[in-house]
């Protein structure tokens, strides 16, 4: 299930460098993040980093998003061609 950022978020920016699959932008008022390329961190970590990171608490599991840790790991493997899984 790809994260997603709420309306509580304060656009301080600690998310968007933390994310290795560079899902994360500021949009027009707060920060985003882009589903198609959000893997829940599967592939790099054993947690969300944003969410980890996040002072306020506003990434959360995007409900709308569901998707399971292997199509999540597929998804990692499309978007790093070539590449070995570093967690999973
Ligand atoms: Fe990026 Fe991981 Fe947050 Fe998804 S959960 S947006 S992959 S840092």
């Amino acid at each position: 299930m790809a994260y997603k950022i709420t309306d509580e978020c304060i656009s301080c920016g600690a998310c968007e460098p933390e994310c290795k699959n560079q899902a994360i932008k500021e949009g027009e008022s707060i920060y985003e993040i882009d589903p198609t390329k959000c893997t829940e961190c599967v592939g790099w970590f054993a947690a969300p980093k944003c969410a980890e990171v996040c002072p306020v608490d506003c990434c959360v599991p995007d409900a709308s998003h569901k998707e399971s840790k292997e199509q999540l790991l597929e998804k990692w493997k499309n978007l790093h061609p070539g590449k070995t899984p570093e967690a999973t």
